[in-house]
This record gives structure tokens, sequence and C-alpha cells, in this order.
């Protein structure tokens, strides 16, 4: 595996945990975002539910609050209490059977009032049917007394709430009718009359006209045995709260109330470990407030009002039909996320990647420049000095020149300058080789140094023939001091030379005079140089300013070179 290979690996391995990382993370933050949604559904749901089973217990106290004064104010009325005592009285004298009874108190006249009393009192009420038993149980008067089926003559007393009653009770209790068969909350009143009691009025309200109460979703009523009594799903009626009373009844109290035996359990119970295996993200607190109602896969809240008016108690089961919406959520949610997180990073990675790229070519081009600069430094240092010896390059002297010709005549000091050219160089190279020319030359310029100041300045103006430059100098000690460099340079051995090779040079000199130009001074060093070459070499001649610019040696011309 090449290098190319290796790094390709690793990027496509770091991009998959990347994607993994950001994975994770989408999935902790829908979980959170949907907490927190499913949260804000909960509380909301659960008090759309707590104000519903709060408006059934409103609604059961008014209507029970209503039925229950009928009764209440019939027990009061002397018509009543007066029938009652009657009743009483003659029911002691004679034990007879129940259609006797029947007959008898249905011809006395005195009871066809009463009764009729009943009727009207039950039509404008809402009641079902109102009717009186005496201190013996029997039932003396009635609302229906006209129906067949009435109670009238009827022996009472084993029904617990006439039992109740008289005993000197108000009674509320859920019941079924064992004549009628229909369920009903009976409503029992104790009648007295001169501190005695004498009977009680008895009403009934069929479950029927109470059915509003469980008018929505999932309401149902359970009374004071954990029977479910009225549903809004029918389907629960006559099923028990888990544990309620009614599994504890003898079989005989149950159908002695209930007309029926069984009672099977309704299926309300919190979802736990159901819940949180469907949905992981479910905080375990709101899990456990979950119910599942009927086997329903969509959890229900479940609230309840107990110890209401007849020992009735309202619940709700309400289901939460935002549930399969928010599951849905999640798993979009999660995408969405991922997704974003992926452009995030990939943006990140941009960026960073196009911010390390621009300092890497930041930090290139700062290297280039400092190149450049250096590059530049080294040629205009090259530029200014002869390669070979070190010397000032022709140009550069001349500027060199230029400048100290200004500076002179503005300060009116004196300023020698020479051109020295090496005798007979040509016989040195052909005799010794080119190499050594060039140490010879090195050698002047060696010797120039030596002799000459800091302040002076030595230029090759070509080949073997060099400018020299004296601030300050007149021309009679410009003429001591070079003469004096031509014989050190005469007699200095030059160590890289042969023995046998023998070195000299010949000097022009001139001075700047007034009104001088630089090529003029030039020309006048170069004239002298010509006269030390033609009066025999290996020697200096002056050439002080002439009043008109001197002629220049045909081959010899420093302007434009
Ligand atoms: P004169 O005394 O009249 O000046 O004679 P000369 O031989 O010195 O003069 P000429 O002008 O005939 O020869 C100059 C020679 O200098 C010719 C050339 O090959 C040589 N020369 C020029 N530049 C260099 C250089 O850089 N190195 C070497 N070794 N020789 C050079
Ligand atoms: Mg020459
Ligand atoms: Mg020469």
């Amino acid at each position: 595996m090449n290098s190319t290979l290796i790094r390709r690996v690793a990027v496509v391995l770091g991009l998959a945990l990347l994607a993994c990382a950001c994975w994770l993370a989408a999935g902790a933050l829908s979980d959170r975002m949907v907490q927190q949604e499913m949260s804000a559904t909960v509380r909301a749901e659960r008090q759309m539910a707590a104000s519903i089973v709060d408006n059934m217990a409103q609604i059961i106290a008014s209507d029970l609050a209503m039925s229950r004064a009928i009764p209440a104010t019939l027990a009061q009325m002397d018509l009543t209490q007066h029938a009652l005592s009657q009743s009483r009285h003659y029911a002691s004298k004679a034990p007879v059977t129940e259609s006797e009874r029947r007959a008898e108190w249905m011809a006395r006249p005195a009871f066809g009032t009463v009764n009729a009393f009943l009727h009207d009192a039950q039509g404008f009420s809402g009641l079902d049917s109102i009717w009186l038993v005496n201190d013996q149980g029997f039932c003396i008067a009635s609302s229906n007394a006209d129906d067949e089926n009435s109670f009238i003559g009827f022996d009472m007393s084993s029904r617990s709430y006439v039992s109740r009653a008289l005993l000197g009770g108000f009674v509320e209790m859920y019941g079924v009718g064992r004549l009628s068969g229909e369920p009903g909350i009976f409503i029992a009143a104790p009648v007295y009359e001169d501190g005695f009691l004498v009977g009680a009025v008895i009403a009934k309200v069929s479950i029927d006209r109470l059915r509003h109460w469980v008018s929505r979703t999932g309401t149902f009523v359970t009374d004071e045995n954990g029977v479910v009594v009225m549903a809004h799903d029918g389907r629960l009626e006559y099923e028990a709260l888990p544990n309620a009373p009614v599994t504890k009844m003898s079989t005989h109290d149950r159908m002695d109330h209930y007309r029926r035996e069984v009672f099977p359990e309704l299926h309300v119970a919190r979802m736990g470990e159901q819940i949180r295996a469907a949905a992981h993200w479910l905080p375990p607190a709101l899990a456990d407030t979950f119910y599942s109602a009927n086997g329903s896969a969509v959890p229900a809240l479940y609230d309840e009002r107990t110890g209401l008016n007849s020992g009735l108690s309202a619940h709700i089961v309400h289901p939460l039909t935002g549930w399969p919406e928010l599951t849905r959520n999640h798993s979009r949610d999660r995408i969405l996320v991922f997704l974003t997180m992926l452009g995030v990073v990939a943006l990140a990675m941009v960026i960073a990647t196009s911010y390390s790229r621009e300092r890497r070519l930041h930090r290139a081009t700062r290297d280039l420049a400092e190149q450049l600069q250096s590059a530049n430094t080294l040629l205009s240092a090259e530029a200014r000095h002869d390669a070979l010896t070190g010397a000032l390059s022709r140009r550069y002297f001349l500027d060199t020149l230029r400048r100290e010709v200004d500076l002179a005549r503005a300060a009116g000091t004196p300023l020698s300058v020479a051109i020295a050219d090496l005798d007979h160089f040509k016989e040195i190279n052909d005799r010794f080789g080119h190499a050594s020319g060039d140490r010879a030359l090195e050698h002047f310029v060696e010797v120039c140094r030596a002799q000459l100041r800091p302040s002076d300045a030595i230029g090759r103006l070509g080949g073997e023939e060099f400018g020299l430059l004296l601030p300050q100098t007149a021309l009679a000690d410009a003429q001591a001091v070079l003469d004096r460099l031509r014989r050190r340079f005469h007699h200095e051995h030059c160590a890289h030379l042969p023995e046998e090779a023998a070195l000299s040079v010949s000097i022009g000199i001139t001075e700047l005079a007034e009104g001088d130009a630089m090529e003029w001074m030039l020309s006048r060093a170069d004239l002298a140089l010509y006269e030390a070459k033609s009066r025999g070499r290996d020697r200096t001649e002056v050439r002080p300013a002439d009043p008109a610019p001197p002629a220049r040696r045909a081959e010899n011309s420093f302007a434009g070179k």
C-alpha cells in the first residue's frame, strides 16, 4: 500500500467516524427535541383531561343536588307525612298479600290524591319515578300508580336504600331496579311526623337521563363499589376497576344490587416498560404516567375524581392522539438534525481547509518576498561591485564620482581622480595564464586598499584599467599617495604569481577645477595616463585643469559607458 492509498483510507475512515458521531449527536438532540414537544403536549392534554373530569364532577353534583331536592321537599309536606302515618296504622292491622294491599290502597281516595301529586311532582322534576314507602317497607303511593308495574303494595324493605332510609338516613346510591331491570340513582329521604319516623320518599333517576355525564370520549363513571355504571364507550359498563369492592361482595349482594354476578376487570393499566420499549427517548417519569386502555397501542392519560355524590367517581382515559405524529417527528427530526450537522461540519472543514491553504499561501508568498528581497540585495551588491576584484563596478564608481564632485563643489574642498592601467598586462596573461592575470588584478586592488583611505574609492573601469577617487585631496597630495601606491605595487610580490612575473602600473592623475565637469576630469586623467604610458610606463603623471575642455583619447570614452 502506498502512502496516498493509506491517506485516502484514513480520510474515508475519519469521515465515517465523523458521520457516526453526527448521527449519535443528532439522536441525542432529536431525543431532547421530541421530549420537550412530548412534555408540552402531555401537559396540555393532562390539563384538558383534568378539566373534563372536573366538569363531570360539577355536572354530577348539580344534577344530583336538583334530584335530591325533590324527595327532601316531599318529606317535609303534610300530605306525605299524613299518608305514610295512615298507611302504617292500616298495615299493622291485618297482613295481606301484595295485590290485596295494592287494591286496598288504590281504592282509597286520599291515596289517590297522593298518587296524583307524586305524578305531577315527577312530571316537572325530571325524575323517573317517586314513591312513598311506609315504616314497614311497603310502597303505599307512586308517581306511576296507574301503571300495572307500579310498586304500590310491594314490600320494599329488603332494598338497601329503603332499609337505610327507614333507619333515618338520607340515601343516594346506584342500583338496578328489581322489576324494571333499569339502572339508576336511587335517592331516599326519611319522613317524620310529630318526631316519629313514618316512612321515606324514594326517587329514582334513570342512568339514561344522566348519559350527558359521559358525553366526552374516554369518560366513565363508577359507583361506590368500583363498578362502571355508565361510560362513553358502552362496552365498558358493568366492568369493574381492579380490586374494586364489588369483587369482595357476595354473589347474593351482587345479584341484589346489580342483578348480575360477573364484573369483568376494566383494562386500564400503566404502560411502563411497554411504552419505553416502543419509544426509548421517553423520560421514565413521563412514561410512568401513560396508560393503555383496552389494549390500544396509543398511550393515554388517566384522571379521576372520586367521592362525588352518591358514592360516584368520574374517570377519563384520554388517548394521546398526537402520539403517532410525535413518534414520526422523532425520526424526521433526527434525519434533519443529522443533515444539518453534516452541513455544518462540511462548512467548517471547507473554512478550515481554505484558511490553512490561505495561511500556507501567505507563508509561501512571504518566503518568496524574502527570497526576492535577498536576491535583490545580492543583485544590487553585485551590480555595485566587480565580481573578480571586489572593486566598485564601473557604473557605481562613476555614480560615486558624480556625487563626490557635487559634494566637493558644494563644500569647496579639493578632489582628485586618477586612472590606473596595468602595464603589459597582455604579456602576463600570455606568459602565466589568464588565471594568473586575474590574481594580478586582485592583487592590484588589495594594494590600492592598503594604500588608500577608506573614504577613497576604487572602481574597475574595464579590463586592467581602474579608476581611483580621492576626496578632499589636492593634486600634489594625490600624486604623492598614488606614486607610493605604484611603487608598492611594483615591489610587493604577488604570492599567487610566479617569481619572475613583474607587475607595474601607470597612473594618470588630475583634480577637480572650478567650472569642471566629471567627464572632463576623466578625460584629463586619461590623457595623463597616456602620457605615463608614453613616457615608459610604471609611473604617475599629473594633468592639472585646463582652461578649455580637454580632447579625449580616441580609444577611451567615458560618456555612455
Ligand atoms: P599597456 O602596457 O599598453 O597597457 O599594454 P597591455 O598589454 O596592458 O594592454 P592591452 O590593452 O594590449 O592588453 C590588456 C589585456 O588585458 C588584454 C586582455 O586580455 C587582458 N584583460 C582584460 N581583462 C582581463 C581580465 O579580467 N583578466 C585577465 N586575466 N586579463 C584581462
Ligand atoms: Mg589597458
Ligand atoms: Mg595595460
